[in-house]
C-alpha cells in the first residue's frame, strides 16, 4: 500500500510537469479524443538538465558560464553557478537562460579556481528559484554545492522517511534528499559519504559535487546521463580539470576531451590530482539511447560515440526499412536534420530545406495566451513554397510525442502545396514516459502508447508513416550487449519502483491509456513499423 502511493507521488510528479492536462470529450470516438487534444508549440519530450564544473582555473566561473551556455539545449529554466576561492562558497542562481542572468557584474562576485554550473528544467520539484541548482549547505561535512542531472526513482520514499526523523527540506526537488543522506551519513571523509548517501537512492544521476578545495563528479552505476572529463591549460601553463554533461562545452573552450566518467565511478578532483573510485556494486549499463536520438547536440560525442554519426546512420536504417517513391526528402528542423540527411544519401533522394525554423522563438512562446497559441507551429516553422510545391515529399522528423504538432506540419507541407507527405521517423513509437530525468507527458498523452501506427497516420493525414525499429535503433549507435535505456519504446523498466506503477495499473484492470484508445494494440517495439494509407 506504501509502495502504491509513493508511486502515485512519482507519477503524480511526472503529471504535474508534463504541464498539460488531457481533454478527452468523447472516450467512445478515438478521432474526436485525438482532435480535443489541446493546441501546443513543442511537441518534443524536454531536455532535462547541464551541468559544468571546473578545478584549478583562475577564471572557473567565467569557464562554467561559457560552458553552461554550451549546454543551454539541456536546461532553460533557471541556472545557477557556485565558485570557491578556497575558504568560502560564493554562489549565484536565477530563473531564466546563461546568458540573461549572468552579467559580468554577477560573474565578478564568483571568486576563485573552482566552480560548479548547472542549468535546469525541471524534471523533478516544480518550476520555482526554491528549485534552481546548485544546492548549496553548509553541513557536518562542510560547505557543499550539488548539481545534480537526472531523476531519482525513490525520491519519494526517502523524501517521507527522513522527515519523520527530523529533516527539513528546503525544496521539493529529488536532489535534496541527496543532500540529506549525505549530511546524515557516519562516514568520516566526504566522498565515503557521498557513496553512502548515492548508494540508498535508485534512479539517474549525473552530480557534480563542489567543496571549498574538491570537485567530484560521479555517474550513477546504471549510466542513465551522460558525463565527461576534460582539461585545459591555464595561462600560467597548468592542467585545470572539467566535466561536463556534453563535449560540446569543450569545444566552445577549446579543451580537450579526456574520458567520460565511467558508469559507477566519482572522481575526486583535488590538489593530489584525480582520484577514481568505484562507490557502487555494478550494475547493467542503462545509457539513454534518446540522447543520440533527439536530446544531445550532433556535435557531441556521447558514450564514447559522435551523435551526428548516429544520427545520420538512423536516417540510413530509416532509409532502408521504409523506402519511399518521392522526389524530395525534408527535414522538420533543427532535430530531424542529420537523420534526413542520412535518409537522403541512403536513398538517393535529394535532401531539401524545405521548412524553415524561425530560431528567434524564445521558450517564452511555450505558454504563451490562447491568442498566441493559435498561430501553434506557424510560430516556428514556415514551408518555402518552390521547394515543396508539387513533390512527393518524405518529411523526416526524431519522434512523434502527442502527434498533434507532427499533424500541423503535415498540413502545412500539404497547403503548401506537396503532392505527397511521407513521415519518417528516427526511432520506435514511444509508448512510455521517462523516470530518468527527462519530462514526458504522461501514458496517455503519449500518442503511440494506444494508437495503431495506422491510427497515427490517418490522424497526421500523412500518405505513410514509418517508424525506425528497435533493433535498427540498436544498430546505429552500436548497442551489441545492451548497454542503452530503451524504456520508452518498450514499457520495460529497469528499475523496481517503476514497474511497480506499471504493474499497479494493470493489476486494477485499468489500461495504460483508457481515454485515447481507438481501437488496436499499441504497436510492437521490436520490428520495422511502416503504414501505408490510400488518399
Ligand atoms: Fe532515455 Fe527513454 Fe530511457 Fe528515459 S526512458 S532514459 S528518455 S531511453
Amino acid at each position: 500500500m506504501e509502495e502504491f502511493a509513493l508511486v502515485d507521488a512519482i507519477y503524480g510528479w511526472s503529471c504535474v510537469f508534463a504541464g498539460m492536462v488531457y481533454r478527452n470529450r468523447d472516450s467512445a470516438s478515438g478521432e474526436a479524443s485525438l482532435m480535443d487534444r489541446p493546441l501546443i508549440l513543442d511537441d518534443h519530450f524536454h531536455d532535462h538538465c547541464g551541468v559544468f564544473g571546473v578545478f584549478g582555473h583562475p577564471e572557473a566561473a567565467n569557464l562554467v558560464y561559457l560552458g553552461l551556455y554550451a549546454l543551454q539545449h539541456r536546461g532553460q529554466e533557471s541556472a545557477g553557478i557556485v565558485s570557491s576561492d578556497g575558504t568560502e562558497l560564493q554562489f549565484h542562481r536565477a530563473m531564466g537562460e546563461v546568458e540573461e542572468i549572468f552579467q559580468p557584474s554577477v560573474l565578478a562576485k564568483l571568486p576563485g579556481s573552482l566552480a560548479i554550473g548547472h542549468t535546469r528544467y525541471s524534471t523533478a520539484g516544480d518550476k520555482a528559484l526554491l528549485n534552481a541548482q546548485p544546492i548549496v549547505i553548509d553541513c557536518n561535512k562542510g560547505k557543499v554545492a550539488l548539481g545534480h542531472n537526472g531523476n531519482l526513482t525513490n525520491a519519494a520514499e526517502h523524501r517521507r522517511r527522513l522527515e519523520h526523523r527530523g529533516s527539513i527540506f528546503q525544496t521539493n526537488s529529488d536532489t535534496e534528499v541527496i543532500v540529506h543522506l549525505l549530511a546524515r551519513s557516519q562516514a568520516h571523509n566526504l566522498s565515503a559519504a557521498l557513496g553512502d548517501a548515492l548508494n540508498q537512492v535508485e534512479g539517474a544521476y549525473s552530480l557534480l559535487v563542489l567543496t571549498t578545495d574538491e570537485l567530484y563528479a560521479v555517474r550513477d552505476p546504471r549510466g542513465f546521463r551522460p558525463l565527461v572529463l576534460g582539461k585545459l591549460s591555464t595561462p600560467g601553463g597548468c592542467t585545470a580539470w572539467l566535466v561536463a554533461s556534453e563535449t560540446c562545452a569543450f569545444d566552445l573552450l577549446d579543451a580537450q576531451y579526456v574520458r567520460e566518467i565511467e558508469p559507477g565511478e566519482m572522481l575526486r578532483i583535488s590538489k593530489c590530482g584525480i582520484e577514481s573510485i568505484r562507490f557502487a556494486p555494478e550494475k547493467s549499463h542503462q545509457q539513454c539511447i534518446f540522447e543520440h536520438v533527439y536530446f544531445s547536440r550532433p556535435d557531441s560525442i556521447i558514450f564514447g560515440r559522435s551523435v551526428n554519426q548516429s544520427r545520420e546512420m538512423l536516417g540510413r536504417l530509416l532509409a532502408r526499412e521504409h523506402p519511399v517513391e518521392a522526389d524530395i526528402v525534408v527535414p522538420v528542423p533543427d532535430s530531424g536534420v542529420p537523420a534526413a540527411v542520412g535518409y537522403a544519401l541512403e536513398s538517393k533522394t535529394p535532401f531539401r530545406m524545405g521548412l524553415i525554423r524561425n530560431h528567434y522563438i524564445g521558450r517564452t512562446f511555450i505558454e504563451p495566451s490562447q491568442a498566441i497559441r493559435n498561430f501553434g507551429v506557424k510560430l516556428k516553422l514556415n514551408p518555402v513554397h518552390s521547394l515543396i510545391e508539387g513533390q512527393r515529399v518524405v518529411l523526416v522528423d526524431d519522434s512523434i510525442v502527442r502527434g498533434t504538432t507532427s499533424r500541423k506540419i503535415v498540413r502545412m507541407v500539404r497547403d503548401a502545396g506537396a503532392r505527397e507527405v511521407h513521415v519518417r521517423i528516427s526511432c520506435p513509437p514511444t509508448i512510455s514516459p521517462c523516470y530518468y530525468g527527462v519530462d514526458t507527458p504522461t501514458r496517455e498523452e503519449l500518442i503511440a502508447s494506444s494508437n495503431s501506427p495506422e491510427e497515427i497516420c490517418k490522424f497526421l493525414g500523412a500518405d505513410s508513416l514509418g517508424y525506425l525499429s528497435l533493433s535498427s535503433l540498436k544498430q546505429a549507435v552500436a548497442d551489441t550487449d545492451g548497454r542503452f535505456c530503451t524504456s520508452c519504446y518498450t514499457g520495460v523498466y529497469p528499475t523496481d519502483l517503476v514497474q511497480l506503477e506499471v504493474r499497479s495499473s494493470a493489476s486494477n484492470g485499468k489500461p495504460c491509456a483508457p481515454s485515447v484508445t481507438i481501437g488496436s494494440e499499441p504497436a510492437p517495439g521490436e520490428g520495422p513499423v511502416v503504414v501505408h494509407r490510400e488518399t
